[in-house]
């Protein structure tokens, strides 16, 4: 058997001022291409380590041409989505392929493309009209007709945080190869509802995405070979972004139809549940500022700067957060992380043990929302300079070689302040240890994350609490002059009824 193997992942934020060149794919100096992808990717808990794994136990032959995975950000440049997808259609005209498995996002919007996916699939299907393709896709994926309708198998992840993109890529694979054996002939059915839930009410430990994906998987003994619920990346202006479903079976595609039916009726009544409430900044630290400081090494009380997370297209150098945090004076605070590759190397200029101060964020405009992020200034001591590397240790993307480029942590006394010069969500305990800071020490840990936050540091947390700051992952939707996505959409247009 021979096998073609890609991934090409990106999540849009259409309201991103982050640039999305070629150099921006990758764990490192861009996409990587062949064996160096395959080294990097074998025997990790990511998407391709499972497409790889499969590939091993059938003995297949594969051409993986490149594995090409950016942080989200603003459209992906052209000139980046033709090399990507270039490099793969290129591969597939080559021929001698018994199937394709590609690690897919399905929320990628390019500088000319508001469907990245959907095109590049229907580009690819055309060089290979009766090829059988397995698609893996991200809870975060806005479905078009073009991803399905050019895919054999598409299946997405059930867990948000997303901890089984090995799991999720496994499942499309197994499909994949049962179709090449004849064992089965997938039917897909799709569709979506009118309605944009808040990714701070999408996580699965809560209602009401936990019970829906539990339906999803329980579709299985009902003659589902996949089913997914994708609850869709509102941050983005196109317009199928937002909630939608898709259910392959064996042949039966009465049953996805009536399957696919009732996901999305089940979502559009709990629609109020993915309604997400407000609480202005001030409130939220003061309510942290009271709360009695938990025994010693028990775990800290996570601050989320949420509408500033890089892994959904924050520029992570707004200060808002951090700022009211040091005006109510907390104390004995990490936070992680401001993105600033210009204060990183003023500290290190200055080394270890200097006193600096420093002006930190807020050098990325936001043009796209009506809020003025300003650069903060901080005193403090240079305590820890890092050249950023660290490995997962898990859940999330286990064993996966992580960059967040040079980094320094500035001690003020009250708050040690990570610096850093690439975009990475904190997800992964590693992200910290590696820096010399032990979460479980500290009284408050203000993470610039959303819901990831959960995988690697929700077990030490002792309590959460939501900090409304600046960025373009804002949660107050009336900050973004959405334009092209289909009207009307829950919440934005129309009544709870
Ligand atoms: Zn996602």
């Amino acid at each position: 058997m021979r096998l073609l193997i890609a991934m090409m992942k990106h999540e849009t934020n259409t309201f991103s001022p982050v640039p999305t060149p070629l150099a921006r794919f990758g764990n490192g100096p861009g996409p990587l291409y062949g064996e160096a992808a395959i080294r990097a990717y074998r025997g990790t808990g990511t998407g391709l380590g499972a497409y790889l794994d499969l590939a091993a136990r059938e003995r297949a032959e594969i051409v993986l041409p490149i594995a090409a995975s950016a942080p989200p950000s603003s459209p992906v440049e052209d000139a980046a989505y033709r090399e990507i997808t270039d490099c793969i259609c290129n591969a597939a005209a080559k021929g001698g392929y018994d199937g394709i498995m590609l690690d897919l996002h399905g929320a990628m919007v390019t500088q000319s493309l508001d469907d990245g996916e959907g095109q590049f699939l229907k580009r690819l299907r055309a060089i290979v009209p009766d090829m059988p393709i397995a698609v893996a896709l991200d809870m975060h994926a806005n479905l078009y007709d073009e991803i399905v309708a050019n895919a054999t198998v598409v299946a997405g992840y059930r867990n948000y945080p997303h901890v089984d993109t090995y799991e999720t890529a496994r499942l499309a694979g197994e499909i994949l190869l049962r179709t090449i054996r004849g064992e089965v002939r997938p039917v897909m059915a799709w569709g979506n509802v009118p309605m944009l839930p808040h990714v701070m009410r999408q996580g699965t430990d809560d209602r009401p995405n936990k019970e829906l994906q539990h339906r999803c998987a329980a579709m299985a003994e009902e003659g589902a070979l996949a089913a997914s619920l994708f609850t869709g990346f509102p941050h983005a202006d196109i317009s199928n972004a937002g909630l939608s479903a898709v259910v392959v079976t064996d042949g039966d595609r009465e049953l996805a139809e009536r399957l696919r039916d009732e996901l999305l009726d089940r979502a559009w009544v709990e629609r109020e549940a993915f309604v997400y409430r407000i609480e202005p900044l001030r409130e939220s630290v003061a309510r942290a500022r009271a709360m009695p400081a938990p025994p010693s090494g028990e775990g800290p009380v996570v601050l989320l700067d949420h509408y500033d997370n890089c892994a959904s297209g924050g520029t992570m150098d707004t200060t808002a957060v951090l700022a009211e945090i040091m005006r109510q004076g907390l104390e004995d605070v990490a936070a992680f992380a401001i993105h600033d590759p210009q204060a990183v190397q003023q500290a290190i200029a200055a080394g270890i043990g200097a006193e600096v101060t420093l002006s930190i964020g807020g050098k990325i405009a936001m043009p796209s929302i009506p809020v003025e992020s300003p650069a903060l200034s901080v005193t403090g001591t240079v305590k820890t300079i890092s050249n950023g590397h660290y490995r997962n240790r898990g859940p999330m993307a286990r064993g996966l070689q992580m960059d967040m480029g040079p980094a320094v942590v500035l001690d003020t006394g009250a708050v040690e302040i990570v610096l850093i010069s690439r975009h990475v969500e904190p997800s992964d305990l590693n992200c910290l240890l590696a820096l010399g800071i032990d979460p479980m020490q500290k009284r408050y840990v203000m993470l610039k994350s959303r819901i990831h936050w959960r995988a690697g540091l929700g077990k030490v947390a002792t309590a959460v609490v939501d900090c409304a700051g600046v960025g373009v992952c804002t949660s107050d939707y009336g900050q973004l002059r959405f334009k092209k996505v289909r009207r009307p959409i829950y919440p934005l247009d129309l009544p709870n009824r």
